[in-house]
């Protein structure tokens, strides 16, 4: 599972979690801190920045739901 970057609407926390794709979107990722559910999924930490933690990724998704 991937980790996303999320920030709560509420309080504004900015907090990590691994969830799935599918958990993100139904939103079911409370903030930790209010436990609210409005919280937004922040882009990839690309850009803005100095360092870049060297990581690897491969993604596998062929699922035939339909
Ligand atoms: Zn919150």
């Amino acid at each position: 599972m991937p980790m996303y970057e999320f920030k709560c609407a509420a309080c504004g926390m900015e907090f990590e979690e691994l969830a799935s794709l599918a958990e993100v979107e139904a939103g079911k990722v409370p903030c930790p801190d209010c436990e609210s559910k409005k919280v937004e999924r922040l882009m990839s930490t690309f850009a803005g920045g100095g360092d870049t933690p060297g990581g690897g990724e491969s993604n596998c998704g062929h699922t035939g739901f339909g």
